[in-house]
């Protein structure tokens, strides 16, 4: 594989070394960061050189929760009277959308994002699919296109009874077996359910059964409506963390997303069982759920990623969106001012390396070369101290100039080099009237 070596970069390594290298250089060979650091010590030709004239240079940013399957609803004027409720939202809208999918929608559904994930410097993407009507095989079909667009995906399909009892649990079997055949440092698998109302205590335990030989964790929404703990009451004499914990889904390697409904025993309960959350803050505000706890939860050692859950492919952005949550939920202006980036830069990273086992979310000598050079000029001084002010109210609204995974330059001025994404639109619009129609006749 071709060297490269970017020049004139202000470093942001982040991570346990967290420096800020003012005109520093990274070498990158056979997908890893060879050297970097102030550009006198890093020496060496390379075939490619990028000159990041002062830009910042950063770590490759890590989505810990993304539906790419939601491509084909943007626009869409769901048919009905609007959803009043969280549930109405998944039975107007959502339900309706994944069983309309074929399979060259599924294509087509993950390209989109995954353009909008490399505009956005998103290197590594946690993805929760569901496509009931092309359901076997989806998770190959999205696999093909996060291997062509160049970042690291896990992938998973969401198992639930709504349309048949346990339906998806071979096809998350079936693609953990592949990737732990295929052992690869660019995709890896969870398994996948819905939720806990979704779900009943066979088909979870089949899950768990399932997916033990393969040695994977779990990944799934819990509590993110009322509607989920009110079911899980009734039905379990239970709340929803405690029971998918009592019934083996908990643990370092899950993924329970949102948690907006939680009490204090499953707080501690997530803690206990070191088992990973993944915040979505703008979804949360768009469905209207409530505020997730996140500063409780990061308080007591939850560890703590932010996601898009499909709304969007902006990391930065989402940082931000959790930053004012919190502050407005909590009335107080003291707050999130570390633990929005930090669950962006510090959480979902640990999520990352979790599920890959490398050190993703950092740039250090031998460490993955994922990484963007972003548009920004600090206009005031920046160091490692003052680095979350300048995420906060500058980074974020800067555009992403280049994108590199795994060494491999996936953006360069702007421009993306491994897909054709004036064509994946168009292919896209082409074929979304026919979907949209599919939904209005369900
Ligand atoms: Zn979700």
């Amino acid at each position: 594989m071709s060297s490269l070596l970017i020049k004139n970069a202000t470093v942001v390594t982040l991570g346990k070394a967290n420096q800020v290298i003012a005109n520093g250089a990274l070498l990158v060979e056979d997908g890893a960061i060879q050297a970097l650091g102030p550009a006198p010590a890093v020496s060496g030709g390379a075939d490619q050189v990028i000159d990041a004239r002062g830009r910042v240079v950063m770590p490759g940013l890590i989505c810990s929760h993304h539906h790419f399957y939601s491509t084909m609803a943007r626009g869409m004027n769901p048919p009905g009277e609007p959803a009043s409720n969280f549930v109405e939202i998944l039975e107007r809208l959502w339900w309706k959308v994944d069983r309309a999918l074929q399979m060259e929608d599924v294509r087509l559904s993950a390209l989109v994002p995954l353009c909008e994930c490399i505009r956005n410097g998103t290197t590594t993407i946690v993805d929760h699919h569901a496509s009931p009507s092309c359901r076997d095989g989806s998770l190959d079909v999205i696999a093909e296109a996060t291997a062509q667009a160049g970042v690291r995906a896990c992938l998973c399909y969401e198992v639930s009874d709504r349309n048949a009892e346990g339906a998806g649990v071979e096809e998350n079997a079936r693609f953990a077996a592949r990737c732990g055949k295929e052992k690869r440092d660019d995709l890896k698998a969870l398994f996948g359910l819905h939720a806990s109302f979704t779900c009943s205590d066979k088909t979870v335990r089949r899950c768990v059964e399932a997916a033990a030989p393969h040695g994977i964790g779990f990944h799934i929404h819990v509590a993110e409506d009322k509607a989920d703990v009110d079911h899980c009451l009734k039905q379990h004499g239970k709340r929803v963390v405690h029971r998918l914990a009592e019934l083996g889904l908990a643990g370092p390697n899950s993924i329970f997303v949102h948690c907006v409904h939680i009490d204090d025993s499953e707080i501690d309960r997530l803690a206990e069982t070191r088992t990973m959350v993944a915040h979505n803050p703008e979804s949360n505000m768009n469905n209207a759920v409530g505020a997730a706890q996140v500063l409780k939860l990061i308080e007591r050692g939850v560890l703590v990623g932010l996601g898009t859950d499909g709304m969007a492919s902006d990391m930065l952005a989402q940082m931000r969106c959790a930053y004012l949550l919190h502050r407005h939920a909590a009335a107080d202006p003291r707050v999130a001012f570390c633990e929005a980036p930090g669950m962006l830069l510090g959480g979902s990273a640990e999520v990352a390396r979790r599920i890959f086992g490398l050190p993703l979310g950092e740039l250090s000598a031998g460490g993955p070369a994922d990484l963007i050079v972003l548009d920004y000029l600090p206009p005031t001084p920046l160091s490692a101290d003052n680095l979350l002010g300048h995420l906060i109210f500058g980074m974020v609204d800067a555009a992403v100039d280049t994108t590199i995974c795994r060494g491999r330059v996936l953006m360069r001025d702007k421009k993306i080099l491994t897909l054709d994404e004036e064509r994946i639109a168009a292919q896209c619009r082409e074929r979304t009237p026919a979907m949209w129609e599919r939904v209005r006749a369900l």
